[in-house]
């Protein structure tokens, strides 16, 4: 799982390990463990597919941050048969889409939005106005 580190992650985990309230090391590793499980849900990975030499279905592995990555895992891998890689979306983003993520850099930072650039209004070159329903949102803010 090779990854490069992004601002807003770096920053989600800077917020926890600068946060004074925890009061054991313990607790601060859970939450630390917390916030990168839902941060990697935030993106999106590549699976290889295998099937056996007899096109009977292989063994699938994943996650790998990108193709590169699971095509050097695929030479190492000498059991016969073929692979193909597989795009796996980030189901945190499409839940972000109904639920905000709020304080995240690149979503909506009005303070009760939250949601992606794409669900703001397109009207004007500004971006308008939250789409989702219940969002009180009235203009993409940055
Ligand atoms: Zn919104
Ligand atoms: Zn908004």
């Amino acid at each position: 799982m090779r990854i490069t580190p992004r601002k807003e992650e770096i920053e989600a985990v800077k917020a926890l390990l600068e946060d004074p309230t925890f009061e054991s090391a313990d607790q601060m590793a859970k939450a630390l463990l917390k916030e990168m499980g839902e941060i990697l849900q935030m993106r999106e990975w590549v699976a290889l597919v295998h099937t056996w030499k007899d096109g009977s279905r292989g063994l699938n592995w994943a996650p790998f941050g990108n193709t590169a990555e699971a095509e050097s895992f695929a030479k190492k891998l000498a059991i016969g048969g073929t692979g193909r890689l597989v795009k796996l979306y980030a189901p945190g983003v499409m839940l972000a889409n109904v639920d905000g993520k709020k304080g995240w850099k690149g979503w909506c930072l009005h303070p009760e939005c939250g949601h992606s650039p794409f669900t703001h209004s397109l009207a004007s070159a500004a971006r308008g106005a939250c789409q989702i329903p219940t969002c009180p949102c009235d203009k993409f803010r940055k």
